[in-house]
């Protein structure tokens, strides 16, 4: 049983540019550049900060996994008046700070499953490359030094604001813009900021300073992507004014186009309002990895569409935990039935070359998965519509369960049967890694805690079993019994007793 939707699977993606979804063809035939913003490094991560990187390592698992090179590449911005301001408060150091909260950020991103990132770059290490686009924005017209301080001139840009579909009057209206009488129009943006005494600074052409943050992902995007880049994501909330500016001055710089697809994903919300350190409601990733699974934690993220905002709470966690549960209670069955770990299911990572069609199948089970899996990766292609493919997994895991009912797998080993049981738990588990799901079966599967775990209940079972033989009942009782209070659960079966978390 192997998957391929043909070479006819197309794949399309939402723009923001042009408000529509478009056909996804990458500026070089099979080979995808995706830059997605990064944090400020200035406080530990909330998970907010994680919606972004887990939907775009997705984006990029499912790339790779369609036979797309990706190179997908996030910036760290390590200089930045919040981190000034921080360092301040700390009696601390920029670099100090920036470092040990990168720290934290990569330590998230590893818990979460992200592994696809390619590149961080940080805006502290492209300095020159950043006064080189400052100067060629001057030399032609579209940015003026002024008191040590650089402007991007919006007035000079036709095209400004295309990418919000709004005039700049309109922008001003919505949002905090700095005034200041250094600049020419109230909606000219920082390309380089003069240093105050004491801030951290680089010389430069108009004296010493840092640059903006606009410019550090134009830059940096330029040198490890080049242009254009073919997907450019990023949080709702950086629409404006981050990428119009960035989106301006890059293209003011080039003579063309910067981006082919624009991406934004939807943000984390509590109750009504956005997740953010100024509102003061985030909640930190580190602390919440204590309390729950980093598997609910990324399934909460899938399961809506990217674009769409996404509701937090503990309960809706707790939610997803019991959901898991039923997945983890069939990776155990299939453990019974065939003596081998779904973790260790060997799956294809490349689409498989060979067109595969589920309707040349005789009807039946496998017939039946092939088609659940093509709807699976249909979902994914229709603008990454992980929502839809985390529906598709939950249909094949009852197809799983029923298959294994019908046939009486965990009482009759039929080996046929226990052939076609991997074989669609091994399309099953295809299907989950391209949304980073079910990847690592270690934390409930092996290790030495749960391998002494293992021996610890096989040995009570056989008490158990004992002390019926022998008609010691209330024995037996009182192993039950202590079990539930430990949350778990035997089940009596034909073939022997087994256990389970519940
Ligand atoms: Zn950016």
């Amino acid at each position: 049983m192997t998957l391929d939707v043909g070479s006819d699977l197309a794949i399309s993606v939402y723009n923001t540019l042009t408000r529509r979804k478009e056909p996804f063809v990458p500026g070089h035939p099979g080979r995808v550049g995706m830059y997605v913003c990064g944090p400020t490094v200035y406080k530990p991560s909330h998970v907010g900060h994680m919606v972004g990187p887990v939907i775009f390592d997705t984006v990029k698992r499912f790339l790779t996994w369609v036979g797309f090179e990706v190179k997908f590449v996030v910036n760290i911005t390590d200089i930045d008046d919040k981190l000034i301001i921080e360092a301040a408060k700390q009696n601390s150091t920029v670099p100090e700070i920036a470092e040990r909260v990168t720290g934290d950020y990569l330590a998230c991103l590893k818990a979460l499953g992200v592994h696809s990132i390619d590149l961080f770059p940080k805006a502290t290490d492209h300095i020159p490359e950043i006064l080189a686009m400052i100067e060629s924005l001057i030399a032609k017209g579209h940015a003026y030094p002024s008191a040590g301080d650089v402007y991007f001139d919006v007035s000079s840009d036709a095209d400004y604001g295309k990418l919000c579909n709004r005039d700049p009057e309109q922008m001003e209206a919505g949002t905090r813009i700095e005034v200041s009488d250094r600049k020419k129009n109230p909606g000219d943006f920082a390309l380089w900021k003069g240093a105050k005494p004491g801030e951290p600074s680089w010389p430069s052409p108009w004296g010493a300073g840092r640059p903006g943050w606009h410019i550090e992902c134009s830059a940096m995007s330029f040198k490890w992507l080049g242009a254009p880049i073919d997907i450019h994501g990023g949080g709702l909330d950086l629409q404006f004014p981050h990428h119009e500016n960035e989106l301006a001055q890059s293209e003011c710089h080039l003579g063309h186009a910067f981006t082919k697809y624009w991406m934004h994903n939807g943000l984390m919300k509590t109750g009504d309002k956005k997740m953010s350190k100024s509102e003061g409601n985030e909640v930190v990733v580190s602390a919440l990895l204590k309390r729950f699974q980093s598997e609910s934690i990324r399934y909460l993220l899938l399961s809506s569409h990217y674009r769409s905002p996404i509701e937090f709470s503990e309960a809706r966690l707790e939610e997803v935990g019991r959901t898991l549960e039923s997945f983890q209670r069939f990776f155990e069955r299939f453990k019974r039935i065939t003596k081998s770990s779904f973790h260790e299911l060997k799956t294809k990572d490349r689409r498989d070359p060979k067109r595969f069609n589920a309707s040349v199948l005789p009807e039946g089970f496998s017939r039946e998965m092939v088609a659940l899996a093509q709807r699976h990766v249909e979902s994914l292609a229709d603008d990454f519509n992980t929502g839809g493919a985390i529906g598709s997994l939950h249909e094949m895991l009852t197809r799983l369960n029923r298959f294994v009912a019908e046939s009486r797998l965990e009482e009759i080993a039929d080996p046929a049967n226990i052939s076609q049981l991997i074989q669609g738990a091994t399309l099953f588990r295809e299907c989950a890694l391209l949304l980073g799901l079910f990847e690592d079966g270690s934390k409930k599967e092996t290790g030495e805690e749960t391998g002494l775990v293992d021996g610890l209940m096989t040995l009570l079972i056989e008490l158990r079993a004992e002390s019926r033989r022998s008609k010691n009942f209330a024995m037996a009782d009182q192993i039950r019994t202590g079990l539930t209070s430990l949350k778990i659960v035997l089940e009596d079966r034909p073939a022997g007793t087994i256990w389970r978390q519940s």
